[in-house]
């Protein structure tokens, strides 16, 4: 999708992938080979003008490898504090972000302390690698918290209070590399299975103090890091109050809305941001809907029989659980919007 963005611009781009059929291939130059391969970073930076990712877990080092001979954003330090929830956590908290509360754990002696301080339920985490809903359990009791330390097994573990949040949002925001920030529409998102289902854009029923929250916690962390491109970071909503949960320092599928649904669509404005150019207005057209195809590739024609509905498929094999594409729908009555959402979950979620 940043290809498919950044092609009209006239750019041009090569992808490094470990893996042999991932959709990049289909597009540009994809050199297949690990991340930790210096031989094939080294032949992937040859006369590139920018290097950027979008996955949170590629090593640091060799995000570093590159930023030592060319420019990479957002700068590594981003991904070395997002790939760890401890260190993010900390980093939020000590710019007075708010987060569920949280203890290191390493050991069973440890867990028991942890469980001790923040009480139950809770929901022990890994540190690293773990995403959409995988590398972690909810405890509700000392029992839970036992066979959860037994199966996540002898690892950096957190635990995290369990946050009984009203919903999920998220805040995406662009930084320029003249430190110029905007920030996109709250999102509002659902979970199923620990992935993403579906977002909602803007938020229903915010507030402008919300918004205006979400807005000064992201400009804080871009700040803090000397961010440049788009970071999204996902949040809890307890009454007017913001929980920071976790970032992710690229594009995010919660902003997947703003191919149609925005001025500017985060693909973009990431590219805009990265190469020194004039940022695009990041303001909503309409209310969206974003509906993750997850699994099964859906039937086609009856997906484009709905009015306002945009497919983009990924170009990946069929697999449970997987994201194989998603459907955005724009429109400027939020009811309508709203049926035809439920049109689509019902059919073809
Ligand atoms: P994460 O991998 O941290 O994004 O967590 C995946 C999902 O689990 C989140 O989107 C929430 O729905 C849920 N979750 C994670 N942490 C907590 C928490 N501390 N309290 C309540 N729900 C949580």
């Amino acid at each position: 999708m940043l290809a498919l963005a950044g092609y009209p611009l006239g750019l041009r781009f090569r992808f490094l992938d470990p893996s042999p059929d991932a959709p990049t291939g289909q597009l540009a130059d994809h050199i297949c080979a690990k991340y930790a391969d210096n031989e094939a970073l080294d032949a992937f930076a040859r006369g590139l003008a920018v290097v950027t990712y979008e996955f949170e877990n590629v090593p640091v080092a060799s995000a570093r490898r590159l930023a030592s001979r060319m420019p990479v954003h957002p700068d590594p330090r981003a991904l070395d504090v997002a790939q760890d929830r401890l260190r993010e956590k900390q980093f939020f908290q000590d710019l007075g972000i708010a987060t569920a509360p949280f203890e290191p754990v390493a050991s069973a002696a440890e867990l028991d302390r942890a469980v001790e301080r923040i009480g139950l339920p809770a929901v022990l985490k890994t540190r690293r690698e773990g995403y959409d809903g995988k590398g972690q359990s909810v405890v509700h009791t000392r029992a839970d918290a036992a066979s959860a330390w037994t199966t996540l097994g002898d690892r950096q573990l957190i635990l995290e209070g369990f946050v009984p949040f009203e919903r999920e949002l998220s805040v995406l925001a662009v930084r320029g590399r003249d430190g110029a920030v905007l920030t996109y529409p709250l999102v509002e998102n659902e979970h199923r299975d620990g992935l993403l289902r579906r977002s909602l854009a803007p938020a229903p029923d915010l507030s402008t103090a919300v918004q205006a929250t979400a807005e000064t916690l992201v400009a804080q962390v871009v700040e803090a890091l000397g961010y440049v491109g788009v970071i999204a970071i996902e949040l809890f909503q307890v009454g007017e109050t913001l929980l920071a949960n976790e970032m992710a320092p690229r594009v995010h599928n919660s902003g997947h809305w703003t191919l149609e649904g925005a001025e500017t669509s985060q693909f973009e404005n990431h590219l805009r941001a990265i190469l020194g150019l004039p940022l695009g207005a990041t303001t909503a057209r309409g209310y969206s809907a974003m509906m993750n195809l997850i699994g099964t590739l859906p039937d086609l024609a009856g997906l484009l029989a709905i009015p306002g509905a945009h497919v983009h498929l990924y170009g990946k094999a069929a697999r449970p659980g997987r994201k194989l594409g998603h459907v955005t729908l724009v429109d400027g009555d939020r009811s309508r919007l709203v049926e035809r959402l439920g049109e689509i979950e019902r059919d073809f979620a």
